[in-house]
């Protein structure tokens, strides 16, 4: 492993560190957690840790989700299935935007206003690029300090798998072992540039998207399609001589917002300005996001949108497995290596290799590998 990535992944087991709770379900069990016999816990002393709400135990339930191993699948699969029955039950915000729009910054503050609240608050990450990027989001130990010490707080780094699905599916997963601990608002971060937000959007109910005045959202890096996506836009960082513009940028936004179609759901996005620094539009944000979830629980679309996502889980899972069994058969993989080389560089200009056909070929090896079976 490079010696940055090893950097990152320290930063981020810092985090986890700061937030550790004191209080302990079963010592023995919580002391093999950070002991050699790590395995020895079972999936049931997990979720029986998650459901009382320990964090020690949310952070080891988490790990095992994010194994590639194939023993360790069972096991999380075992895991998730005890506590799906417990999940369901929290509001889940996306949360977007360009680095240094203030997300971290904007989610310390609404994170400590909803405990205040009462709520018990989750942010979780999907960033496919932590492992690459020095400062990924939620990856820097000083980041939301604050929260992450507090007892009603979780705050868990993107999970580094490294492809999108891989990660968002992590999150997926993760966002329910959340819930079963009695988290009743999930915050997703994830960078407002490529395609992540699509995976977010998935996930969540509500999706919130901080902007800055000043720059249209192409210099900002923002796609169009992530504005449509949008159940509310912030403008962030609205405080001293920013407040005139950021309010004259809102009030752009708003404008814009009105040529896109209207939302199936009955909701009008909106655009508010807000300022973690000066503690300004917090309250707002919280009223909106009620507001989206009063409305789209009384016309049906809440449950509607979850059902939908539940049919993509149903359809990821599948595709998922079926490509991993495909490209792990062995003999498919050499072969694929193979095809790979020769399409890539032949070895005469004028060669030509079918794609189609090979393709064709190779499902047809996959499909006979069965039938003899
Ligand atoms: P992220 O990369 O989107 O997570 O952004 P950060 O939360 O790390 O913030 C980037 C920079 O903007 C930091 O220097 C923050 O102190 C600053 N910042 C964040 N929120 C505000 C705000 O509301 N007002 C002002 N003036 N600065 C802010």
């Amino acid at each position: 492993m490079p010696k940055k990535e090893k950097n990152n992944t320290n930063s981020a087991l810092n985090v986890q560190r700061g937030i550790e709770q004191p209080s302990q379900i079963n010592p023995n069990v919580v002391d093999k957690i950070s002991g050699f016999k790590k395995s020895k816990i079972t999936v049931d002393e997990i979720c029986n840790g998650i459901l009382h709400g320990n964090r020690t135990f949310l952070s080891r339930g988490i790990t095992l989700i994010e194994s590639a191993l194939p023993s360790d699948r069972t096991e999380a699969q075992k895991l998730i299935q005890l506590c799906l029955p417990h999940s369901g039950d929290s509001i889940r915000i996306g949360i977007t935007g360009v680095p240094g729009v203030g997300k971290s910054t904007f989610i310390e503050t609404f994170g400590l206003y909803l405990i205040n609240k009462g709520k018990k608050v989750a942010v979780l990450a999907v960033d496919p690029s932590s492992t690459r990027t020095k400062g990924s989001i939620l990856g820097d130990k000083t980041r939301m300090e604050t929260l992450s010490n507090n007892d009603n707080a979780f705050i868990r780094p993107s999970a580094s798998k490294g492809t999108l699905g891989g990660v968002a599916q992590a999150t997926r997963e993760a966002l329910i072992l959340c819930e079963a601990a009695g988290y009743n608002i999930i915050m997703i971060e994830t960078v407002g540039v490529g395609q992540s937000e699509t995976a977010v959007s998935q996930l969540v109910d509500f999706f919130l998207l901080l902007m800055l005045a000043g720059g249209g959202d192409e210099l900002q890096g923002i796609k169009r399609g992530i504005i449509e996506m949008a159940d509310l836009i912030v403008v962030n960082k609205a405080d001293g001589d920013n407040i005139t513009k950021a309010k004259l940028a809102a009030s752009e936004y708003k404008n814009a917002l009105h040529l896109f179609p209207a939302l199936a759901n009955g909701w009008i996005p909106d655009v508010l300005t807000a300022s973690a620094i000066a503690n300004v539009g917090i309250d707002d944000t919280f009223n909106e996001i009620n507001n989206f979830v009063t409305l789209t629980k009384a016309n049906g679309y809440f449950d509607k949108n979850r059902r939908k996502q539940s049919l993509n889980i149903l359809t990821d899972t599948i595709e998922d497995s079926l490509k991993t069994k495909f490209y792990n058969q062995q003999l498919i993989s050499s072969l694929m290596e193979n095809y790979r080389n020769k399409i890539l560089n032949p070895k005469h200009v004028e060669e030509t290799v079918n794609p189609y056909e090979i393709a064709q070929m190779l499902l047809n090896k996959y499909y006979n590998s069965y039938k003899k079976q």
